[in-house]
């Protein structure tokens, strides 16, 4: 008996010193110690088996604590054995893991996340400029927007819109006021796009692009004075339009293997210039661009720049009337409006001087792109699926509540409230991460993990979004026209899923092998001193590395297990956490397993890691779910903690943490090395899966407060654009939506009499005239009624037109082909 409390003793001893990162002359002390307790009288009487190991591993623990012994014995051969196992850092990626900043990412991969960073990131805050800027252009500019008009009728970005765009300032957000811009934060832009795309995702495609990576940004960082006195001012202005060509056709995602080539000569007036070849496709604002941003590989065959013959890739900014540029011609990315196009070019000569930063920056392309990628990825598209997302929820709760079947409202039944509970916890948890993944890059950080995570993250949620609308509306958001307020999202689904690095690639590869390497604290010291030429600082380097990395695996495998064997309640949670301080411990708990479980990732698969994207994609949603809840419970606070929000944060967190464990249970099910997979159920598993889905009635109460509270409706849904005006379609749906509540009553009276057989509700029959005189509803009841019916008839038609109308739209491809003169089009085909 007595030495079975020993060995209690003794496992939660070791647990407790793993977990508080003993030293390793505390372990040689403490496991002499209870050798000695248990040779004593007392426990066992003499040394046995278990005092043998317990002195075995002292004696050990001992050793390793003499530096000298641990690092000529155990680190050299270790560096030796890790050399060829530890992940290669090519060029490109050393560049794109130098761009960006660690933040929180690094807190989720320690596995004990100080969640007083997090709590220290400000919460939405504009200042006077921005906040009327986001009040007045903003919503004018939405206001002015004809969806129809521009996706079908002009199938344009119509001059008046450009037009305002301009004359506003829109286009010149980034740019500083010194340059003539208005020198927004990161903040005020996201909002400000979330607000357009939220009205249309055609027009904001022409306010994003000017103010994400293009010549506007790469100026303003890299440019030359000269380059900025120049061309900012008119790039605020819109006297310039921007695009920005990466892609191309044998290079998209793979962007750093492109063909397209600069080569330095000296060109008739004795300076250097350069030749260029080029071929790029799929840009925004292409086809309307003033000053194209090319990416090019720069070689210099004489050395005439003195960087070398392979100068590497390199921007420059290219008037798009140039000789030899061709431009103009449109691609029809998914139908939609605005400008999309390729670009390309045959031996074009322009000065070295056209380099964004001028000779100095020739060969610094590739950085420049990933530092302005790391953040930039933060803003555009979390910001505008964002918007979509909440556009989603706000449409399908009006029509959800409007739109009766079986003489219900559609939303009051299980099998709607389903997806709408699902909009509801998007809406919430993906505003919550924009606006603090957003304040974080106002305040300088370029945080490169999370703005991957946030890129497909949010844009994917927003495609489930998108389809969970169109379940929810039927055939109403299927037939398209005028009054069809869906169609727009629905066809800039896949734009947002591709851009900026496509979602499989930005999941599968980006996301989790960066940020294994970025935001663990000891890997990439390891691989740097892995590579270091010099063997003895290389084994200095990796020794020290060496160490910390193993005391802290060790803390996450006993401090997972403790928290998971105990069920998270000793995890710790902040200061004032209240009422979420058990959301906050299960994040720690789980934070605990993902550091765990991603560290005897990487340690067993090393560089192999790149291939194996399966794995590494569920990491990355493991991470993602981490952050994004992180985020929910930020929100909550910063919100005051709205006692109807906690329904929100209960739904966000019970779902977030069952993903999260059935991405960490995918890892380890399919790990490939069985040590470790066993290593891991044992540490992030011990006792089975401990979380379940949200239940059925939290969705139901989640859906019901938006069905019947206008106040938390407004609230999940801020900062987009909501229309009153009852001749625009989404307008009409606000209105309608007031109107049918405010009739809920005397629509139960009709509903009930028409169910009994006392009135007759067939066309060509006034029902409600009936209801009045049978005195089912009073006559004032049946005016509100008439009114209804009549709303609600215009919320529920659908477009029809007559064929000719829509003629031009069946002509042929090879008719198309035949007008144009070129069929498939870029420089290929020349
Ligand atoms: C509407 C639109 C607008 C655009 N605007 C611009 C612009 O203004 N400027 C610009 O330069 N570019 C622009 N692009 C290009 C865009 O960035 C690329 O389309 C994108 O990078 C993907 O390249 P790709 O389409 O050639 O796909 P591919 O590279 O052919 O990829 C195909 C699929 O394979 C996956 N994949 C590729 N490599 C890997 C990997 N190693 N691991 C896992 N999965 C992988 C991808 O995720 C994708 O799902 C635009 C594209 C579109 C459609």
């Amino acid at each position: 008996m007595v030495e079975l409390l020993f060995c209690v003793a003794l496992l939660a001893g070791i647990i407790a010193m793993g977990m508080y990162k003993a030293p390793l002359w505390g372990w040689a002390a403490g496991l002499a110690v209870a050798a000695l307790v248990w040779q004593s009288e007392t426990v066992h009487g003499q040394v046995g088996l278990v005092g043998a190991l317990l002195w075995l591993f002292a004696i050990g623990f001992g050793a390793l604590a003499i530096p000298g012994i641990r690092r000529n014995h155990v680190s050299a051969r270790v560096l030796g054995l890790v050399k060829g196992t530890l992940p290669k850092v090519s060029d490109t990626e050393q560049q794109a893991l130098d761009a960006g900043t660690v933040g929180f990412d690094a807190e989720l991969f320690s596995g004990t996340p100080d969640w007083d960073k997090l709590r220290a990131v400000a919460p939405v805050v504009l200042t006077p400029e921005e906040r009327a800027f986001l009040d007045g252009p903003t919503e004018e500019l939405c206001r002015l927007i004809e969806d129809w008009q521009v996706r079908h009728a002009e199938r344009e970005i119509p001059e008046k819109i450009w037009d305002f765009v301009k004359s506003n300032g829109f286009l010149g957000m980034l740019i500083s006021k010194e340059h003539g811009g208005l020198g927004f934060s990161a903040q005020a832009q996201s909002l400000i796009i979330g607000k357009i795309a939220s009205r249309s995702p055609d027009v904001v495609t022409i306010v994003m692009v000017p103010n994400s990576l293009g010549p506007g940004e790469l100026i303003e960082k890299y440019g030359t004075e000269q380059q900025k006195h120049y061309f900012l001012p008119r790039l605020a202005r819109g006297d310039e339009i921007p695009c920005f060509a990466l892609t191309g056709p044998t290079s998209g995602s793979d962007a750093a293997t492109m063909r397209d080539i600069g080569t330095v000569f000296r060109g008739p007036d004795g300076k250097p210039a350069i030749r260029l070849s080029w071929d790029k496709r799929y840009i925004t604002l292409g086809p309307k661009a003033t000053l194209l941003g090319l990416a090019f590989r720069l070689f210099d065959p004489e050395n005439l720049l003195g960087k070398g013959e392979n100068v590497g890739i390199t921007v420059a900014m290219i008037p798009t009337n140039h000789p030899g540029v061709q431009i103009g011609r449109r691609h029809l990315p998914s139908g939609a409006a605005f400008p999309n196009g390729p670009n390309w070019g045959r031996n074009v000569v322009i000065p070295v001087d056209w380099i964004i930063g001028g000779e100095a920056m020739a060969g610094h392309g590739w950085r420049m792109l990933m530092e302005c990628l790391a953040a930039g990825r933060a803003i555009s598209l979390p910001s505008s699926a964002t918007a979509g997302a909440k556009t989603m929820l706000r449409f399908s709760s009006a029509y959800a509540r409007i739109r009766r079947q079986f003489g219900l409202p559609v939303g009051r039944m299980e099998g709607v409230e389903e997806p709408l509970a699902r909009l509801v916890e998007t809406a919430y948890a993906s505003e919550a991460a924009r606006a603090a993944t957003a304040s974080m890059v106002s305040r300088g950080e370029r945080p490169a993990v999370i703005s991957a995570l946030m890129k497909y993250q949010t844009t994917e949620r927003m495609r489930q979004a998108v389809n969970d609308a169109f379940d929810i509306h039927g055939g109403r958001a299927i037939c398209d026209g005028p009054s069809n307020y869906l169609q727009s999202a629905y066809q800039m689904v896949p734009v947002g899923i591709t851009v900026e690095g496509a979602n499989i690639l930005t999941r599968s590869l980006i996301t989790f092998a960066q940020g294994a390497l970025r935001s663990h604290p000891y890997l990439y010291a390891e691989i740097k001193a892995a590579q270091n030429p010099d063997r003895e600082r290389a084994l200095d380097e990796f020794d020290a590395a060496l160490a910390d990395h193993v005391s802290f695996s060790f803390a996450n495998a006993c401090g997972g297990f403790f928290h998971n064997v105990t069920g998270g309640w000793f995890a710790p949670a902040p200061n004032k956490a209240f009422d979420t301080a058990n959301w906050y411990s299960q994040l720690a708990r789980c934070s605990r397993s993902f550091a765990f479980v991603a560290d005897l990732t990487v340690a067993s698969l090393g560089g192999s890691l790149k291939t194996k994207q399966k794995l590494s994609g569920r990491l990355a949603d493991a991470l993602s779910e981490l952050y994004i809840l992180a985020c929910v419970l930020k929100r909550y606070e910063d919100d005051g903690r709205l006692s109807s929000d906690r329904t929100f944060v209960d739904l966000a967190a019970q779902n977030g943490l069952y993903r999260f464990q059935e991405a960490l249970r995918g890892v380890i099910d399919n790990f490939p090395v069985a040590s470790a997979r066993w290593a891991m159920r044992i540490v992030a598993f011990p006792l089975g899966m401990p979380y379940r889905p949200a239940p059925d009635w939290l969705g139901h109460r989640a859906v019901k407060l938006v069905l019947d509270a206008p106040e938390v409706r407004d609230r999940l849904t801020r900062y987009i654009y909501v229309s009153h005006d009852v001749e625009d379609p989404t307008g009409l749906l606000e209105v309608t939506l007031k109107k049918v509540v405010a009739a809920e009553e005397p629509e139960k009276k009709l509903e009930r009499a028409v169910r009994t057989g006392q009135i007759r509700r067939y066309h060509g029959v006034d029902w409600i005239g009936e209801a009045m005189e049978k005195g089912i509803v009073t006559e004032s009841e049946g005016q509100q009624l008439r009114e209804v019916e009549a709303l609600t008839a215009r919320v529920i038609a659908v477009d029809n037109f007559d064929p000719a109308a829509l003629k031009p739209n069946y002509r042929t491809a090879s008719s198309l082909r035949g007008q144009n003169g070129r069929g498939y089009g870029t420089a290929a085909a020349e």
